[in-house]
C-alpha cells in the first residue's frame, strides 16, 4: 500500500501516470489530501467511482497519529506524535498576533549532539518519513480548524523542532514541497524556514533544489567555542558557514539570515562575544534572533540574566543588525526550543541504540 502523505505534488502525478491516471486527477486528489485535510477515499466526491476504487486498493492516506495535546497557560500548544516503535516527536504550535506558527520535528532524536540540547542529548534514533513530516502539518491543521474568516490558523511552518532538517535532506525537501504548492498548503517560502545547524554541503543543495527562509544557529562567534557547544562546526568551521550563508542569500526569499543564539550565562553571552560576532557577521546581511536558553534535567547550563540578554542585543542592535529576544513561550508545558523530547530509555551517552518512549503525562 502507497501512503500517499509521502509523495511529493511531482512524485504523486508521476505514481497517477504510472497508473494510466491523466495529471489534473493527482491534482485534484492532493487538493483533497492537503488542502481539505481529506483522508476517505469514497469522500473524495468528484473523482469517479473507479478511479475511487483503484485508490482503496493501492493507497491509503495516514499521518502519524496524536498521542497527547497539551495546552500552555500563554497558548501554546505541544502535540505529541507517534512514530511507532514506542519512538515520539513533538510539534509546537506558537500563536501570536500576526501570525500562527507551527514548529515541526524532522528526526526521532538528532546524531549531532549540541551540549545545551535535550534533543542531541537523546541520541539519534531515524529520520522521519515525508508522511510524518507533513503529516504535523497535516494533524495539526484539522486539530485548529480554520479562523472566522475561513483562513487556516496555520500561517508560518518552521523546521525547527526535534532533529536536523538538513541531515534528512529528501523527506525534509519533499515536505517542503508541499507546504508550498498552491494545491496544498500554499505557503509563500517566506513563511516557511528551515533551521540548521550548518550541515554546509546540503545549504547549497537546498539553495538549488528549493529555497525558503533560512535560519542558522550560531551559538558561538569564534571556532572555539563553537567546535564545543556544535561539534559540527568541527567539520564545518565558520569561515565555511559565513560563506555559505551568503552563497545562500543569492537565492533565498528573504534579503537576510537568521541567526539563532542560545544565550548561555557567563560562557557566550560576554560583551566581547557580541563584539566579535559583529566582525564574523560583517559580510553576510543578517538578523539576529536570541535565544534565553530552556534549561532540561542534567543540563550542565544557566540561563543568561535578562539585563545581560539586554546588553547582548544593544551592541547588535548598535551597529544596525535587528536583533530580537525569543519570549520563552510554553515553559509549563515543556514545549520551548531545545526541551523538545521524549522520554529517554538509556541516559548514558551515545551508547549503543536509544529509544525514545511516549512521554507520559507530567502534569
Ligand atoms: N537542528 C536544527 C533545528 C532544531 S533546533 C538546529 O539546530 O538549528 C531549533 C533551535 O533551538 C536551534 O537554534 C537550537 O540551537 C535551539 N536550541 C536547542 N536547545 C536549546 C535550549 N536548551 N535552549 C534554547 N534553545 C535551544
Ligand atoms: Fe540537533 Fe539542532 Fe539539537 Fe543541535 S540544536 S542537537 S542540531 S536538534
Amino acid at each position: 500500500m502507497q501512503n500517499l502523505l509521502d509523495l511529493d505534488p511531482a512524485q504523486l502525478t508521476a505514481w497517477f501516470a504510472a497508473r494510466g491516471e491523466k495529471p489534473f486527477r493527482a491534482t485534484q486528489v492532493l487538493r483533497w489530501i492537503h488542502r481539505f485535510g481529506e483522508a476517505d477515499f469514497d469522500a473524495m466526491t468528484d473523482i469517479a467511482k473507479s478511479l475511487r476504487e483503484k485508490l482503496k486498493a493501492e493507497a491509503v492516506v495516514v499521518p502519524p497519529a496524536i498521542v497527547s495535546d497539551k495546552l500552555s497557560d500563554d497558548g501554546t500548544r505541544k502535540f505529541l506524535f507517534d512514530v511507532g516503535n514506542g519512538n515520539a516527536v513533538e510539534t509546537v504550535f506558537i500563536p501570536e498576533d500576526d501570525r500562527g506558527t507551527l514548529c515541526v520535528s524532522t528526526q526521532a532524536g538528532c546524531a549531532l549532539d549540541c551540549s545545551f540540547c535535550s534533543t542531541g542529548k537523546q541520541g539519534f534514533n531515524r529520520n522521519l518519513t515525508v508522511a510524518e513530516i507533513i503529516g504535523q502539518l497535516w494533524q495539526v491543521n484539522k486539530a485548529l480548524g480554520r479562523d472566522p474568516k475561513g483562513e487556516r490558523i496555520i500561517s508560518n511552518v518552521v523546521l525547527m523542532g526535534m532533529g536536523e532538517p538538513l541531515a534528512n535532506f529528501e523527506n525534509a525537501v519533499a515536505a517542503l514541497k508541499l507546504m508550498l504548492d498552491d494545491n496544498c498548503y500554499g505557503l509563500s517560502r517566506r513563511r516557511v524556514t528551515v533551521s540548521t545547524s550548518g550541515l554546509v554541503p546540503v545549504m547549497d543543495r537546498l539553495r538549488d533544489e528549493c529555497p525558503v527562509a533560512l535560519a542558522v544557529s550560531l551559538h558561538a562567534p569564534n571556532d572555539i567555542l563553537r567546535d564545543e557547544l556544535v561539534p559540527i562546526n568541527q567539520k564545518y568551521p565558520l569561515s565555511e558557514l559565513m560563506a555559505a550563508c551568503r552563497r545562500y542569500l543569492e537565492k533565498a526569499p528573504r534579503d537576510f539570515v537568521t541567526f539563532e543564539y542560545v544565550m548561555l550565562d557567563g560562557v557566550n553571552d560576554h560583551d566581547y562575544d557580541a563584539r566579535e560576532l559583529l566582525s564574523l557577521t560583517r559580510h553576510v546581511p543578517c538578523k539576529f534572533n536570541l535565544i534565553p536558553f530552556n534549561p532540561f534535567p542534567g543540563s550542565p547550563y544557566r540561563r543568561s540574566r535578562p539585563e545581560r540578554i539586554r546588553r547582548f542585543a544593544d551592541i547588535l542592535m548598535g551597529v544596525g543588525i535587528v536583533t530580537t529576544t525569543r519570549k520563552t513561550r510554553g515553559d509549563d508545558i515543556d514545549a520551548a526550543c531545545g526541551q523538545l523530547a521524549g522520554q529517554v530509555l538509556d541516559k548514558t551517552r551515545r551508547t549503543g541504540r536509544r529509544t525514545v518512549m511516549l512521554e507520559e503525562d507530567k502534569s
